[in-house]
């Protein structure tokens, strides 16, 4: 998608909302309340009802929920994340969205790449197990990322059509939990984005195979490094795993328009 469809598309509060609907609507909104099919649209105030009397917003159940963003921020992002070989730091972000506040962009960018992780995450894809050295306790410095060693599980394609998943370090495990635990305690609202890094599935590195893979997944990963180290100053060992799915969700997209389907997986439940 070139800018001027996205414009003509997207361009309005208006247009996204209506795109919304559609989409949400053709999948069908199951009431959470009572489970039937709720088709009574209120336009005036943005949600469906339900007879058992139940609101359902139109943002209820996406990434989007529990925001106040225009609708036109959340595709403007989404076009811009979507048309970037590397990646947009925060502040380069906010300045081309006009949104001065840091943490709105954070959060924003954040939850867009949870998105990008979520078809990942539903399917079988080559994995790769993103090892880092730590430069102290509690922060993994960007420029100090080595990967000590890789490893490959689900081999599902040829090389040139491959599709990857690069899966955060196992033994960060326990250190997302402790780092949940102190969040937990301060109210910090990111909590609903870690809580749904709890659904990746940590597996067990196997040993590397053939070396021809393995010369081609060493190339790789420096290239995820290097893309890490030239748009971000610092990456939290908290949130790494969201960077990673960024990498692989362009990189498995490298040939396709990669627009829409994060449009639609950020729309689904
Ligand atoms: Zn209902």
């Amino acid at each position: 998608m070139d800018l001027n469809e996205f414009i003509t598309r997207f361009g309005t509060e208006k247009k996204c909302i209506s795109f919304i609907k559609n989409h949400r609507e053709k999948k069908g909104i199951c009431c959470p309340k009572c489970k039937s099919e709720v088709k009574n649209w209120r336009a005036k105030h943005l949600y469906w009802r339900c007879k058992c009397g139940r609101k359902i917003s139109l943002k209820s159940g996406t990434i989007m929920e529990a925001t106040k963003l225009e609708y036109t921020t959340w595709f403007k992002a989404i076009f811009l994340m979507t048309h970037i070989k590397k990646s947009y730091s925060i502040l380069e972000l906010s300045r081309l969205l006009g949104i001065k506040r840091y943490r709105t962009v954070w959060y924003l960018t954040m939850k867009i790449r949870m998105g990008m992780g979520k078809n990942l995450l539903a399917k079988e894809y080559l994995q790769f197990f993103y090892i880092l050295s730590n430069s102290s306790e509690n922060e993994y410095n960007i420029n100090e990322l080595k990967h000590h060693s890789i490893s490959a599980i689900h081999n599902t394609s040829t090389k040139g059509e491959d599709e990857i998943n690069l899966i955060a370090p196992l033994q960060l495990q326990w250190n997302v939990n402790a780092e949940e635990n102190r969040l937990r305690k301060t109210g910090y609202r990111c909590l609903k984005i870690l809580g749904a890094q709890k659904d990746i599935e940590f597996k067990n590195p196997i040993t590397p195979i053939k070396t021809s893979i393995q010369s081609w997944m060493n190339k790789l990963l420096s290239n995820s490094n290097r893309i890490l180290k030239g748009a971000h100053h610092g990456v939290s060992y908290l949130h790494i795993q969201k960077y990673m799915f960024e990498f692989s969700f362009n990189y498995n997209g490298r040939r396709k328009d990669k627009f829409e389907p994060l449009i639609s997986s950020i729309l689904e439940d």
